[in-house]
């Protein structure tokens, strides 16, 4: 297994019905270089027929989206408390 998907094994995620990040999906049809499809770690955004869409489950709430989205196409906050991303300690 890679470094990398050790780290994620330590993850864990409770996902809370209501959206911490919601997409203006109106706001990427004019955004070209669309950066959300590459620098997301999580995969939450993905095209289809052109249009960008998103899930929150996954997120790992790095807000690198939300700097990347010159658009400010997306209301970004945390997880409310006890949803969201969590690390197992041993
Ligand atoms: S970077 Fe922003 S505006 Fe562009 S496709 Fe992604 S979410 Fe939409
Ligand atoms: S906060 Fe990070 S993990 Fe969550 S959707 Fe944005 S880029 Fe992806």
């Amino acid at each position: 297994m890679s470094d990398r998907a050790e780290k994620l094994e330590l993850i864990r995620h409770v996902v809370h019905m209501e959206p911490h990040i919601i997409l203006d999906s109106a706001k990427c049809s004019n955004c070209q270089q669309k950066p959300c499809l590459y620098v997301c770690p999580a995969g939450c955004f993905t095209e289809k027929d052109g249009e960008t869409e998103f899930q929150y489950a996954g997120c790992l709430e790095c807000g690198t989206c939300r700097v990347m989205c010159a658009k400010e196409a997306l209301k970004w906050d945390y997880p409310l408390g006890g949803y969201g991303v969590s690390i197992r300690m041993g």
